[in-house]
């Protein structure tokens, strides 16, 4: 029996058919972006019949985004859903089994190791952790309505859209700092803005940026709101000083304040390092035996889509090693 899954449109078949709560599975990843699904792809492939728990909307950030311009092998692009549609058709072609549910709890101090979801318990040899990293958004009504029309939290991946145009960069930290540096190559104008008078970045980083004539500051400021309809036109700033509201005009904004993994669930299961990644030890290896991980829940450095997916094929050659050798 097929079931609709409401967030994309993508066909799942029920729980019965799909994962066996009782069978020891020889890896179960978690998580469904570029990362769980290459992962899910090679394990596939080298017949470990992988279960994917992907949570309840399937593929990753790139579900948020509109046009992905830098996978390889799209010459005109492709868009993010589209994408991961793609990937998920991909891997069920070779016998993934995919699981639309959200872990609740995993026990990786049992042998076997233990995945909880709402529909039962899995056991499995092996574990790749893939649930990714999320960019921190302000949480106003305007960023969330124009999020992929002009608000975007990665200028690596929607930069060159804005060739000529008027951008502005939240946040004092590095990322700010070169989100907008590298935003120089496409707008003409970026204006970073921050909520303080002081810095986070370093003194380098802010110095580069500082130093860029096309970069512009506006201090003491946090965003009100974000204005458009159907895309971003402008910005309503109050400033925390004298509480004062002002309006800018500008066609893009991309916020830089900071991003957090989705490793709630692992605290005392995994190591993770001071900012809550998961620690990759040796090649994706964790701390726990058996454990490994893929993509941006492990790289707060590159968050790509097609350095996730390469870390996903990493993690996979890594777990039929690690079979093979028990
Ligand atoms: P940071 O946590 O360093 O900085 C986040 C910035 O966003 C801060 O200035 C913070 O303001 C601001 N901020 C946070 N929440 C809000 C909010 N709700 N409204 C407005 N502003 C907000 O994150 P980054 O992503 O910049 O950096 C993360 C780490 O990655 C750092 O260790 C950094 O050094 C590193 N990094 C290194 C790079 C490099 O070396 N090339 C490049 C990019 C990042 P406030 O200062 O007031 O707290």
């Amino acid at each position: 029996m097929d079931q609709t899954n409401g967030t994309n449109g993508i066909k799942v078949a029920t729980t019965e058919t799909q994962a066996e709560t009782g069978a020891l599975h020889k890896v179960i990843i978690i998580g469904s972006g570029p990362a769980g699904l290459t992962a899910a792809l090679y394990a596939a492939r080298a017949e470990l019949r992988p279960l994917v728990i992907a949570g309840i909307t399937p593929g990753g950030q790139l579900m948020m985004t509109t046009e992905v311009e830098n996978f390889p092998g799209f010459i005109q692009g492709i868009m993010g859903p589209d994408l991961m549609n793609n990937m998920i058709k991909q891997v069920e072609r070779f016998g993934a089994k995919i699981l639309y549910e959200i872990v609740s709890a995993v026990n990786f101090a049992a042998r076997p190791l233990v995945v909880k979801t709402e529909s039962g318990e899995y056991s499995a040899q092996s574990v790749i952790l893939a649930m990714g990293a999320e960019a921190n958004w302000l949480g106003l009504p305007g960023e969330q309505r124009l999020r992929g029309k002009g608000v975007s939290a990665c200028a690596t991946c929607d930069g060159f859209f804005f060739k000529g145009k008027e951008v502005a960069v939240i946040g004092g930290g590095d990322s700010a700092m070169e989100e907008a540096n590298f935003l120089t190559k496409y707008a003409n104008k970026v204006t970073i803005i921050h909520r303080r008078g002081e810095f986070k970045a370093s003194k380098i980083m802010l110095e580069r940026a500082q130093a860029n004539p096309k970069i512009a500051f506006v201090l003491n400021s946090e965003v009100a709101d974000v204005l458009g309809e159907n895309k971003v036109e402008g910005l309503r700033l109050k400033n925390t000083a004298s509480g004062d509201v002002s309006e800018m005009k500008i066609d893009g904004l991309f916020l830089a304040i900071g991003h957090h993994p989705n490793t709630g669930l692992l605290k005392g299961q995994v190591e993770l390092d001071e900012r809550g990644y998961v620690k990759v030890l040796n090649n994706t290896r964790t701390s726990a035996e058996g454990v490994f991980v893929a993509g941006d829940i492990g790289d707060p450095r590159y968050r790509q889509a097609v350095t996730a997916a390469g870390m996903g094929c990493m993690a996979a050659l890594d777990v039929e090693k690690f079979l093979t050798e028990k």
